[in-house]
C-alpha cells in the first residue's frame, strides 16, 4: 500500500525546498526535543506510536541514497550516537528506527531523517 504524499515529485524535491529545512531554519516551529551543531530532533506531527521522534541533520541531505563522503559519515555517526540520548530524554528503552527511502520506500520529505518510535510494545514486522 502507498503512502500519502511519498511521491515522485516528492522524491524529486531540493532538500532545501522542504518542510524539514524551514524547520532547520527556525521558519516554521517544532516541537524541540533536542538539539546540537550536527542534527535536530522533533516529535513527528502525525505520531505513530506514544514516541515518535525525527531526528534530521541540519546539512540538507535528500536521503539514503545521496549518502557520499567523510562528511556523511561523519553527521550520521553523530545521528546514530545521539539516538540513545533522545531515548533517555523521552524516558523510553526498546523502539524502532525507521528510514524511508524513496517512493517505494514510501518517503514522503526528501530530507534525510530516522524515525525514533517507542514508547510501547511494538510488533513485526511491519509490512
Ligand atoms: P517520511 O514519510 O518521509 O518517512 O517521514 C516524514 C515524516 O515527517 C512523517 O512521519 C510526517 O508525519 C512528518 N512531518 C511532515 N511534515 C511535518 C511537519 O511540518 N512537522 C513535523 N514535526 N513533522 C512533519
Amino acid at each position: 500500500m502507498s503512502k500519502p504524499g511519498a511521491t515522485a515529485e516528492a522524491n524529486r524535491q531540493d532538500p532545501k525546498d522542504t518542510i524539514f529545512a524551514k524547520i532547520v531554519a527556525g521558519q516554521i516551529p517544532c516541537k524541540k526535543v533536542y538539539e546540537d551543531d550536527l542534527c535536530l530532533v522533533f516529535d513527528d506531527i502525525a505520531p505513530c506510536a506514544p514516541v515518535h521522534c525525527l531526528i534530521i541533520p541540519k546539512k540538507p541531505i535528500g536521503g539514503v541514497s545521496d549518502l557520499d563522503g567523510e562528511e556523511h559519515k561523519k553527521i550520521l555517526g553523530h545521528m546514530m550516537v545521539t539516538i540513545p540520548k533522545v531515548a533517555e530524554i523521552k524516558g523510553i528503552d526498546g523502539y524502532r528506527l525507521v528510514i524511508n527511502e524513496g517512493v517505494h520506500g514510501c518517503q514522503s520529505v526528501r530530507w534525510l531523517h530516522i524515525h525514533i518510535i517507542g514508547g510501547k510494545q511494538l510488533s513485526w514486522p511491519p509490512g
